[in-house]
């Protein structure tokens, strides 16, 4: 049983029994309408299984399963302690169905083994704990008021909790969700995309073997239109969203059309990644470059996809970066040894690859540029980077969700930071510096929930506050700051005479 070879994962896989259905009210079930939709895997365009197609009929039994299981106290009221512990046995499940969960979403989503089986799988049950053991440790205040009142803030549950998730990483980013809201007392409504649900749908069970009561969590696979009748939902008090902008916008109109329920958006991104002429480590910050914008195929909503380079040092940077970039070889997402896996499906990789087009016309291609591996049926491309000489070319300014870098030169660092800024996102950016005072100013002066010096997505601690500004989203996942999303703030007062 040798975990580091190719065949293992694929005897594997070919034993893998897959559940398709929806998970509802304790039990895994059938669409209502008998509809279902092809999981296909990018790694070769094979139908991996037949998944329920969830509509009106089933996101309503969901709805309810879950407001019922709220209002009967089961998991609301408990003992936050008691919660903690049912969460901690569910992560414990995670992590002892931990192989068969990666490649679950490696075949799903075509991402490599050797990232599901150390990121995202681990880092899912790692945020169950997370707030798991928070959820016991938080109260709320007594605060000063007149003499003759008690005055107490305090926290309570919204109630059901809806959460829509992208495929980029698919149960990592269901669990920052499900995690905080279920840890605060809510009961949960999952839809994961069309693309990847194949995960979400198999910790249900594991849900259910936890002790978590039947209700309380609840998986409807399907399209955005499940997603669309979640958001409209007059019985859903919040939906938490991970995804693009686009879709974005729409949740907050639904909700604006239905009962205002709360909207808590982790949306898309278009990243600066600035190098300046007194960069501490060259190589380094080039293999670092290559990795914010490769790895995961670049669908990444942190990617770093517009590297900002001083002209000073561009011609030796390049080199190291492109040199870097090699080192990304696309491949089979089963063999532990691949870096590089699978694009999530023909849409994507038509989207990508019709953004290298418009980029062959506007930029100069430095390296990659091409589909590969077409003949195992999968969805492959090349890490790809382009010479932009516009900062506000289509390539430098849209979220490409894909392996392609663009590279923009700047001559002062007033620049570097208007160019920067100069985006509709603001998720993430990184600056390179060995300057001290430069690197404190430049990471004020930039607008991003997220601001790396020295370093790219580094911060795997549950601690930091997750999220965008301007229309990378509102909210924020991770941390303590993540519950408040799922609760409401309460005032009362007594008065004692
Ligand atoms: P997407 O197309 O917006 O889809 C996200 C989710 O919304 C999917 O479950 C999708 O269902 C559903 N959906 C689609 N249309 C809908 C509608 N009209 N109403 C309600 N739900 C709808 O995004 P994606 O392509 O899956 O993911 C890529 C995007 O996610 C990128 O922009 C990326 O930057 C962003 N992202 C952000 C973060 C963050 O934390 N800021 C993290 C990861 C990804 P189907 O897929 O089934 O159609
Ligand atoms: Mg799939």
């Amino acid at each position: 049983m040798d975990k580091t070879t190719l065949a293992y994962w694929q005897g594997n896989a070919t034993a893998l029994a897959i559940e398709g259905r929806a998970f509802i009210d304790g039990e895994y079930r059938p669409a209502e309408s008998g509809r279902t939709f092809d999981s296909v895997s990018p790694i070769d365009g094979t139908v991996l299984a037949q998944v329920a197609d969830c509509g009106e009929a089933d996101v309503n039994a969901a709805v309810r399963a879950a407001r019922r299981a709220f209002e009967a106290g089961v998991w609301s009221g408990l003992n936050p302690r008691q919660r903690k512990a049912k969460l901690l046995n569910w992560a414990a499940l995670m992590r002892e169905h931990l192989d068969e969960l990666a490649l679950l979403e490696t075949l799903d989503a075509g991402k490599p083994i050797g990232d599901t089986t150390s990121v995202d799988v681990p880092g899912a049950a790692y945020c169950v704990e997370w707030f798991a053991e928070a959820i016991d440790k938080v109260g709320g205040e007594v605060v000063p008021a007149d003499h003759h009142l008690v005055g107490l803030v305090t926290r309570e549950p919204l109630g059901v909790v809806a959460a829509v998730v992208p495929w980029n990483f698919p149960i990592l980013m269901a669990s920052w969700k499900f995690g905080p809201a279920l840890a605060a007392g809510n009961s949960v409504v999952l839809k994961p995309s069309e693309k990847s649900p194949l995960s979400a749908i198999r910790v249900a069970q594991l849900a259910l073997e936890a002790g978590i009561p039947a209700g309380v969590f609840n998986v409807v696979p399907g399209g955005g239109e499940a997603g669309k009748l979640l958001a409209l939902h007059r019985d859903v008090d919040c939906l938490a969203f991970t995804g693009s902008t686009n879709v974005g916008k729409l949740i907050m109109q639904y909700a604006g059309q239905s009962n205002l329920k709360r909207v808590w958006l982790e949306l898309g991104g278009k990243s600066p990644n600035i190098v300046l002429p007194d960069c501490p480590d060259l190589d380094r910050a080039a293999k670092t470059a290559a990795g914010a914008i490769f790895y995961n195929m670049g669908e990444m909503c942190t990617a770093g996809s517009r590297l900002l380079v001083h002209r000073d040092i561009k011609d030796v940077f390049l080199d190291k970066l492109v040199d870097a970039a090699r080192g990304y070889i696309p491949g089979n997402p089963l063999d532990p040894k691949t870096s590089m896996g699978a694009i999530v499906d023909q849409l994507q990789l038509d989207r990508v690859l019709g953004y290298i087009e418009a980029g062959r016309a506007e930029a100069k291609l430095l390296h990659g540029g091409s589909r590969v591996q077409q003949e195992s049926g999968g969805f492959y491309i090349e890490p790809t980077v382009f010479d932009v000489s516009q900062h506000d070319a289509k390539i430098a300014r849209e979220e490409i969700f894909g392996p392609v870098l663009s590279v923009i030169t700047f001559d002062s660092i007033d620049e570097a930071v208007k160019i920067a800024n100069d985006s509709d996102y603001g998720l993430a950016a990184a600056v390179w510096t060995a300057n001290l005072t430069t690197a404190h100013e430049v990471a004020r002066r930039l607008r991003a929930g997220t601001v790396w010096v020295n370093c790219y997505d580094e911060g795997g601690d549950m601690n930091f506050p997750f999220g965008g500004y301007r229309q990378s989203g509102n909210g924020r996942d991770k941390s303590l700051h993540a519950l408040e999303k799922y609760t409401e703030l309460k005032s009362t007062l007594v008065r004692l005479r």
